[in-house]
């Protein structure tokens, strides 16, 4: 069992910085919690605290429940894996994966049935005899997992563990964490600041921004039902284009949205006219995916909204279409790239088909 509750936990280091300011989150036994900010919103310091390598100024850490703020780090029963893997350079990986065992008086037989089943579990059991020096980047991040799993703790925190490691291991790597979480059952907290990592692994993703936490959910809930302005904006890439639009109702049966001087009616059957009707008469913020826009050619029939090119980026398997359209929506074409490629840069346009990810009220993203 490993659950932690934060309770309104801030911390000011000396000289004033709010590194972290009334934050509360509870992460469930076995769940694979992640921290996801820009660099300085206090992602380091929450771990450190739950860690207890940082005490709060206010507010508390439970671990199943109990308080732990007065338990040293060696009693929280956690393994913390770093972005710089914090090896000893010196030993073998064998050493270096037993080295905790060791530590804490471990027989030789269990220290080293215990290292070669962390080994194995890892699939790096062939670089026992092997010397850090020798190892690649991905290997070493294995070795330190390694030296976390070996002392069998409920509870994992990691700090950007992977943000020294090259592109391709990044996304193997990624799998391989959050596989292992699963089979050893135990509960993980995740630094990171990039948001692949935090959509892909979490089952859930806590959104921290200057030391306050602005959302937390499962990566489907926050990216497409984003609680706040800041977590709408910050999500996704392209990045959502946000506009200003009123909700205009009539006869109960039509409703459009006024995007500027331009207008889009929903049709009747779209499920997002229940949520716009209680905007009725309202100034509201809309959510432009880029996945839920489609380009057409000007002119074409239906429900579009024309906007201007300002640029095109082609990514192989997708084309980009950067529009203004009052504010910058991005628009993908999966398979027709040549077609969006030939549309003329002027009054070319976003249908909005399924569009709006999410309406949201509330400060603006610029805050
Ligand atoms: P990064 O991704 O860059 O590591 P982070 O989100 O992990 O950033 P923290 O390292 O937790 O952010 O830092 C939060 C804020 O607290 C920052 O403004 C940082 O400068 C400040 N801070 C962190 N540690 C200390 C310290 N020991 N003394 C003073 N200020 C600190």
């Amino acid at each position: 069992m490993s659950s932690v509750a934060l309770k309104d936990v801030t911390k000011v280091f000396p000289g004033g910085t709010v590194a972290l300011d009334k934050v509360s989150l509870d992460v469930a036994d076995g769940e694979f919690m992640v921290l996801l900010g820009p660099s300085g919103c206090g992602k380091s310091t929450l771990l450190r605290i739950i860690a207890g390598l940082e005490e709060p100024t206010a507010g508390s850490v439970l671990m199943d429940g109990e308080p732990a703020d007065d338990l040293p780090p060696r009693e929280r029963g956690v393994a913390m894996v770093f972005q710089d893997y914090a090896l000893y350079p010196h030993m073998n990986v064998n050493d270096n994966i037993g080295f905790p065992l060791k530590q804490a008086g471990v027989d030789l037989d269990e220290r080293q049935r215990r290292t070669v089943d962390a080994a194995s579990a890892l699939g790096i059991p062939d670089l026992l005899t092997r010397r850090i020096a020798r190892l690649s980047g991905g290997q070493r991040q294995r070795v330190a997992m390694g030296r976390a799993i070996v002392r069998e703790p409920a509870l994992f925190l990691m700090d950007e563990p992977l943000s020294n490691i090259d592109a391709g291991q990044r996304a193997e790597l990624r799998t391989e964490i959050s596989g292992l979480a699963q089979q050893l059952g135990v509960t993980v907290i995740y630094v990171t600041h990039d948001q692949t990592e935090a959509l892909t692994m979490a089952d859930k993703v806590a959104i921290l921004r200057k030391g306050e936490l602005q959302d937390v959910g499962t990566p489907d809930a926050v990216y497409n039902r984003p609680g706040t302005m800041y977590v709408a904006a910050f999500l996704g890439s392209p990045r959502m284009g946000l506009m200003e639009a009123k909700v205009e109702v009539w006869e109960d049966s039509h409703l459009n949205l006024v995007l500027g001087d331009q207008r889009l009616q929903l049709p009747w059957h779209d499920p997002r006219r229940r949520i716009l009707s209680r905007y009725r008469g309202e100034q509201i913020v809309v959510g432009l995916r880029a996945e839920a826009l489609t380009p057409v050619a000007p002119g074409a029939p239906g429900n579009v909204l024309a906007g201007h090119v300002r640029t095109m980026e082609h990514h192989g398997h997708e084309t980009l279409a950067f529009i203004d359209v009052g504010a910058t929506a991005a628009a993908v074409d999966d398979n027709r790239s040549a077609d969006v490629a030939r549309v003329p840069k002027k009054g070319m346009w976003n249908s909005l088909r399924r569009t709006v990810s999410r309406i949201v009220d509330g400060t603006s993203p610029a805050d």
